[in-house]
């Protein structure tokens, strides 16, 4: 806030004055103030809005002796500006005219009404229906992070304390903020630099004691033991700022916003940064959503739905009950078809979610009112499709959906069939509904019996049979007497028009009449917008249940979404146990075996105890990457309950999925491939449990060939000997084929190809062993490389194959004469002989024990 009310306006003109007043109140956003048919701009906002918007800047006037620079956009395309605004990451406060411009002296009364900010948006036109879209604060101190998000259209208030960097990285980019707050001074800058819709905070606004006291009044509770999150300092601080920042900018009460929760990083299954990009759950590594996971397994029917589904997918949960409940309710539903038979319904409820959203924060439309209406009427139905289904879990959903029998009949009754949008110009009541309404609007049009009888009397009283009465819009109403008649017309009728065939008059009587038709048009209007604000008030303490009721609908889109992928996709619900080990019988690759036009081969995968490591050789193109992701991918989508592209499965606990799989350079932050990979390795390393499936491909490209393997060598190493995590490791190294003759629970499997002439055909299939050749140039010819490229890299290999055989003979020479040097144990012991204080006997036993030593290699000297 700035010092508004000490400034010196008064060289300012009035209009002015009252701008740069409310302008001193908002002075980091854009202001659009209302004036007539625009919302304007002015001065240094002017500027930045003609840039970001692309609109013309002018002068014009002048005030305090400066021209005026402003900017305007019509006020019937506001939603257009503020969407792009938003998108950009700005937020913006509108001021409207407040005051009635027919009475008002000098500049009509504004305010402030409302401010948009791109993390608190509950206007449909502004937001992506099927996408999130949050705000969040995060907090830092040396001993790690608190991070809190917040739904506005839902009230998901949820917070979390992200141990380090790495954890901190991933939580923001799985909840994506569309606005972030921050607290001046933060110390790991570097994670949020790139973001838009930023937001700095003074290092107050992160206050514990504030926070415990907005919350707390906020949920209307004493303290916040019941959310579990009383000791969870980082991240109530961040709450407290967040819940803050929206009230203030809401302007209104956040009745929505009723709990809040903390998140467990145990509770769920693990992504780091780079996983969740490289597995594509919702975008690909192009920033689309074209063949990711969620583009083939969302067929949700409501926008509510579709965005629980991509929480799921993003926030797999380790909860086996919850993962049973999934898992029998897919089944049930899959009886019979009855998911079909919801979905038919579900169709029909809509984003009931963020609608309620626009109800509780009282900016609801007529339209989102009779969506309410539309859905309710759906829930007799969805729950007699619901007692039918023969599950133990679908009937607690039953529970939390509701009827709402009382709602839908109030708003059957209140509200007209298709209310116009705005409640503004009438006509979103029924009829029946309330009778003065009914008598205004009777009135307003003139629909009553009483022309009907002052025409008759007025005609019986002066015996002129032409006598009619009629209304026109510049007159109003009027007696009309044809030509013939006029000169009979009474001596209180006053003439108003003189048509060819006939005169109109009016007397006092009908004008009276008239004034009481016309005020009672701007009375409906009044009553109507006063029984619309009492509707919403009756309805806000239904507000509770009916978002309850909305979040049961939505898992149940979600739920019936997966019984129709399973049916639709030939999935097998899989079978969770506690042993380690994911055992997967003819897997399949969601993504890619629908978008392959030929067949695709399906493959088999163990890993156990005994079994932790694969490693993966074959040819490029061979179907490796393939293989490790379909892994990833169908143990993610059995944590969320879903069924899966296999055969058969069996999966245990998994606590993280790890990926390190093709590098691309981090430009933005400077890294080289190499260091983006050593980088992800590090984590990997640093965090991967017993528990943890990795996918490690091609590890130690980016550097030369010896670095690159012994780096490849001694990960692999580090991660089934130490971390004993269950690895996939495909590699292009074939030195490392050798590891699971050195250690246990490694295995060799790999791809195959058939080779016919110069060419090659991919099996795709898995086999054990390992690849017995690279087929690199083979590839490569396939890829259209010319002839001639082929055939001078192939003599090269020939060359390349020849040297290197010369120099492993080398070496193995050289090695066998290195045996047959004496070891320095030999020597060592030789310098320790005192040969004169020896006996002939003893001579001769140590003359024995050399020779021995000599023959023996000198690994088993040194441990014998
Ligand atoms: P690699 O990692 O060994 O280089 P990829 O896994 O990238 O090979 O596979 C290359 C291409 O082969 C894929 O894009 C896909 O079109 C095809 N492919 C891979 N696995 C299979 C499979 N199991 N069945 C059919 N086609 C496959």
């Amino acid at each position: 806030m700035t010092d508004s009310g000490d400034k010196d306006y008064s060289l300012h003109t009035p209009m002015m004055q009252q701008y740069l007043k409310i302008k001193a109140q908002q002075p980091d956003i854009l202001l659009f103030y209302r004036m007539g048919d625009f919302y304007e701009l002015f001065y240094d906002d002017a500027k930045r809005a003609s840039q970001l918007m692309d609109i013309s800047i002018t002068k014009r006037g002048s005030s305090a002796g400066e021209p005026i620079l402003m900017a305007g956009v019509p006020h019937h395309a506001l939603d257009h500006y503020l969407a792009k605004l938003v998108a950009l990451g700005e937020s913006i406060a509108i001021c409207e005219q407040i005051g009635d411009p027919v009475t008002t002296k000098g500049p009509i009364e504004r305010r402030v009404v409302r401010i948009v900010t791109p993390g608190t948006l509950s206007d449909e036109a502004l937001l992506n229906e099927r996408q999130d879209n949050l705000i969040a604060a995060l907090f830092q101190t040396p001993d790690g992070f608190g991070y809190a998000t917040l739904d506005m259209t839902s009230g998901r208030f949820l917070v979390s304390e992200p141990a380090d960097r790495e954890a901190m990285a991933a939580a923001l980019q799985r909840t994506n903020p569309a606005e972030l707050l921050y607290p001046e001074m933060l110390q790991d800058f570097i994670l949020i630099e790139y973001r838009s819709g930023l937001r700095r905070r003074p290092i107050w606004e992160f206050d514990l004691d504030t926070a415990r006291q907005q919350l707390n009044s906020q949920f209307g509770t004493r303290d916040l033991t019941g959310f579990g999150i009383d000791r969870a300092h980082l991240a109530l601080r961040a709450a407290g700022c967040l819940l803050q920042y929206a009230k203030n900018t809401q302007l209104t009460e956040l009745p929505h916003i009723r709990a809040i929760t903390f998140e467990r990083e145990q509770d769920s299954i693990v992504m780091d940064v780079a996983t969740r990009q490289n597995l594509e759950l919702t975008q690909n590594l192009s920033g689309g959503s074209d063949n990711t996971l969620a583009a083939i397994i969302d067929r949700t029917v409501t926008p509510m739905g579709s965005r629980m589904l991509k929480r799921w997918l993003h926030m797999p949960t380790r909860d086996i009950n919850i993962l049973t409940q999934r898992q029998n309710s897919i089944q049930a539903l899959q009886y019979n078809g009855s998911f079909s038979r919801l979905q038919l319904l579900l169709r029909n409820i809509g984003d009931l979610e963020r609608v309620l959203a626009r109800l509780a924060l009282r900016s609801a439309r007529p339209r989102d009112l009779a969506r309410i209406r539309h859905a309710v009427a759906q829930l007799p139905d969805i729950q007699a499709l619901l007692i039918e289904t023969n599950s133990p879990y679908l009937p607690q959903l039953l529970e939390r959906i509701g009827e709402f029998s009382e709602l839908r009949s109030l708003l059957e009754r209140a509200l007209v069939e298709a209310p116009p949008v705005l409640v503004r110009d009438g006509g979103v009541i029924n009829s029946g509904y309330n009778d003065e309404l009914d008598y205004l609007r009777a009135l307003s049009k003139g629909a009553n019996d009483y022309l009907d009888c002052f025409e008759v009397r007025e005609r019986e009283k002066t015996g002129l049979d032409t006598l009619k009465v009629g209304f026109n819009a510049v007159y109003g109403y009027f007696i009309q007497l044809s030509r013939r008649q006029s000169h009979l017309a009474p001596i209180h009728y006053v003439r108003r028009q003189t048509l060819k065939n006939a005169e109109r008059y009016i007397i006092p009587e009908l004008k009276e009449y008239e004034d009481k038709v016309l005020t009672s048009k701007s009375k409906a209007i009044a009553l109507e917008k006063e029984l619309y604000d009492k509707l919403l008030n009756w309805m806000l303490p239904s507000l509770p249940a009916l978002q309850q009721s909305a979040a049961a609908l939505a898992e149940l889109d979600v739920l019936c979404n997966l019984a129709e992928r399973a049916d639709t996709l030939n999935y097998v619900c899989p079978t969770l146990v506690d042993k380690v080990g994911i055992h997967i019988i003819n897997g399949r690759h969601p993504v890619v075996e629908q978008v392959l036009s030929e067949p695709f081969i399906a493959n088999s995968l163990l890993l156990s105890e005994e079994k932790r490591m694969l490693i993966i050789t074959g040819p490029n193109m061979g179907g490796k990457s393939t293989y490790m992701r379909q892994t990833a991918l169908i143990v993610l989508l059995a944590y969320i309950g879903s069924f899966l592209p296999v055969e058969q499965a069996t999966i245990g606990p998994v606590d993280r999925i790890f990926t390190r799989v093709g590098a691309t350079d981090d430009l933005a932050s400077g890294r080289s491939t190499f260091m983006v990979e050593m980088t992800e390795t590090a984590n990997i390393l640093h965090n991967a449990t017993r528990l943890s499936l990795v996918l490690m491909d091609e590890i130690g490209r980016g550097t030369s060939t010896y670095d690159g393997l012994s780096l490849a060598w001694a990960c692999a190493e580090n991660l089934v000997v130490r971390i004993k995590a269950m690895t996939l490791f495909a590699t292009h190294y074939f030195e490392l084929t050798k590891l699971p003759e050195k250690l246990k629970g490694v295995v060799n499997v790999h791809f195959e190809v058939l080779e016919y002439g110069q060419t090659v055909a991919f099996l795709h299939a898995v086999q054990e062993g390992a690849a017995s050749k690279s087929y690199g140039l083979s590839v490569a010819a396939l890829a259209g490389v010319p002839s001639d490229v082929i055939k001078r890299a192939r003599q090269k290999l020939k060359e390349l194959e020849m040297l290197s055989n010369a120099v492993s003979m080398q070496q193995q020479a050289v090695s066998m004469q290195q045996q047959e040097v004496p070891s320095a144990l030999v020597i060592e012991v030789l310098g320790n002989i005192d040969p004169a204080r020896l006996s002939p006997n003893q001579a001769l036993e140590w003359l024995y024990r050399l020779k021995k030593m000599v023959k023996s290699s000198p690994h088993r000297i040194v441990h014998s």
